[in-house]
């Protein structure tokens, strides 16, 4: 695999290609796609490329787009998932109108379908244990092998297939399979599985069902029920396409879908796999599906992240033929872009030093002006309160400073954003011999930050008043895993131990503690923000969307 982002124009890919000239031939009179989600787990975003890449298709093309939950397996499946896919596609920004529908739905259709490939004699019962079957399947270098009940008649094909439906067998005791060839070199076509018993309660169907059809056999029937023209899948079924074509052919279907594959999308830092989602959130790596450090889309949204700059980045990695990782620092960039854009802009220090102004009147309080988005003039300006005693960020104060440190220091003259210049004069310092609060003069002629004699300070810091800021707790997350390229088969020990910062005396602005508002914003030289649903009214959470620098990638390069 390169780590090379694939690189395609942008709106154009061998699919929209294929699906072109397949109009260009008016083969179809409307391109019908399909976003087929087994409901065992949130969407990430890898399903975001799959659902622009379907849902942008019957966009741009004469067409419509399916949301099918591909519900066969009620052992894994849950209400609540199927509830969390609708809105994850919704919020990405696309909708299925009254396209919605259920494999379920076509349980009835697809089990009269697999009695007439008995009765073809393309389908037989099989008593053989699950691990019979697999062992005798073969291998890529070796045929199969037929199975002892292979040669059983339709008749007593059919009789035990209908006892199997009627719930006369335990899980796991019989199977139904395709009779199409043990020695194929595709090791899919050695009488793949059609249906197993599972005495399992499912969401929709209830206990109507004890045998359940496996992925192959339902998938393209589904799809042909819909009439779906193009089915897109990602590269792991390729070569389940032979079989699906095979059921296409042998079964009186009503129309003759295609099937084709793109790569699945993968990211640095990053799994994808569901299996270890489930297994982050059932063994509390996390909190949750949409803890802010998760890839789910419930988890993106939850940190601030705009469906916008999810769609821009799955334009921007475009849709190609073979496998790939993607650098997540192209996720980050595009997340910054469109915040940069859109986030109004608000002072918060995240870790408070007091400074005190020791030539500022007790008592007195200025209103100055600050900006809501500095290429945004409609945006407007907002008040904020300037007064005696303030909070500057720690990390902005050094006692000792070395030469290329220009911010607040011991004699050294800063501006404060929109205020004044402020030169420090005096260290407060605790037992431990900690700075604990600063002295400061202002200079009242720099109102606004700039002085008329023309002197200039080589450093601007964001702050906030004592008096009115309120507190907040802050959330940094950083990289859920600190290997570029985590272990699926062991992931936990490729575990970021980092993943979480929580700031517990930060302050903000009085105005956002009061807001209620979901829109990110920027804390100026911080970051990207959003207050996350923890927020009590006494103290508001903040989660961060992201950094303003790519500070992340320039630590890894440098070791
Ligand atoms: P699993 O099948 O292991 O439960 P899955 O991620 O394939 O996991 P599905 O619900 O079957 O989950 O996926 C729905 C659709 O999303 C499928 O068409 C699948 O190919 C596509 N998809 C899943 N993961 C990715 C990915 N990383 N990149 C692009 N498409 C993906
Ligand atoms: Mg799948």
């Amino acid at each position: 695999m390169s780590t090379e982002p694939v690189a395609t124009e942008v709106g154009r890919d061998f699919i929209r290609d294929i699906i072109q000239a397949d109009l260009d031939q008016a083969k179809y009179r409307e391109i019908v796609t399909r976003f087929p989600p087994e409901p065992n787990g949130y969407l990430h975003i890898g399903h975001a490329k799959s659902i622009a890449l379907n849902f942008g298709i019957a966009q741009e093309f004469p067409g419509r787009c399916h949301l099918r939950f591909d519900d066969t397996n009620p052992v894994k499946e849950e209400q609540e998932f199927i509830d969390s896919i609708q809105a994850d596609v919704h919020w990405l920004g696309f909708d299925w109108g009254k396209n919605l529908f259920f494999a379920s739905d076509y349980f009835d259709r697809l089990y009269e379908w697999a009695e007439q490939l008995v009765r073809d004699g393309l389908a037989y019962v099989d008593d053989q244990t699950q691990e019979e079957i697999r062992t005798s399947r073969g291998t890529l270098t070796e045929p199969g092998k037929n199975s002892p009940f292979r040669d059983r008649t339709v008749e007593e094909n059919l009789d035990l297939f209908r006892r199997m439906k009627a719930g006369e067998f335990p899980n796991g005791a019989r199977v139904l399979r395709a009779k199409i060839d043990m020695s194929a070199g595709n090791i899919n076509l050695r009488d793949p599985v059609l249906y197993r018993i599972l005495h399992a309660h499912h969401p929709r169907t209830g206990d109507k069902w004890c045998i359940y059809p496996s992925y192959d056999y339902a998938h393209g029937q589904s799809d042909a029920i819909e009439g779906i023209t193009h089915s897109i899948c990602t590269l792991e079924f390729e070569d389940h396409r032979p079989l699906y074509d095979w059921f296409i052919e042998k079964l009186p279907v009503p129309s003759k879908p295609h099937q084709y594959e793109f790569a699945r999308l993968n990211l640095t830092y990053t799994l994808l796999s569901k299996r270890v989602l489930t297994q982050l959130v059932r063994e509390g790596h996390v909190a949750g599906w949409d803890d802010p450090r998760m890839p789910t889309m419930a988890a993106m949204r939850r940190r601030g992240v705009p469906p916008a700059a999810l769609r821009e980045f799955v334009k921007r990695i475009g849709v190609a033929k073979a496998n790939s990782v993607v650098d997540v620092g192209m996720l980050e960039f595009c997340i910054r872009e469109e915040l940069n854009r859109t986030a109004q802009r608000r002072m918060a220090v995240l870790r408070p030093l007091k400074v005190v102004i020791e030539n500022y009147p007790e008592g007195q309080v200025e209103e100055l002006d600050a900006i809501n988005h500095p290429d945004d003039p409609s945006a407007g300006t907002r008040k904020i309160a300037f007064g005696r005693e303030l909070y500057i960020e720690r990390d902005d104060f050094m006692e000792n400073p070395p030469k290329k440190f220009f911010r607040l220091s011991p004699g050294n003259e800063v501006r404060l954003r929109y205020a004044y210049f402020v030169k420090c004069t005096g260290v407060i310092k605790n037992s431990n011999d900690e700075v604990v609060e600063l002295r400061c003069t202002y200079d009242p002629a720099t109102r606004g930050g700039n002085a008329p004699d023309g002197r200039k300070v080589k450093a601007t810091m964001h702050w906030l008043p004592a008096a009115t800021s309120k507190p907040a707790e802050i959330r940094i997350y950083n990289q859920l895993f600190s290997n570029p390229s985590p272990d699926a088969a062991n992931f936990a020990a490729d575990l970021n131990p980092q993943s979480l910062e929580i700031l517990s005396d930060a302050r903000i602005e009085a105005s956002v503690a009061e807001s209620n508002a979901t829109e990110p914003m920027q804390f100026e030289r911080q970051g990207y923000f959003v207050r996350d649903k923890d927020s009590t009214p006494g103290k508001p959470v903040f989660s961060r969307t992201i950094g303003l620098r790519d500070t992340f990638a320039k630590e890894v390069a440098k070791g």
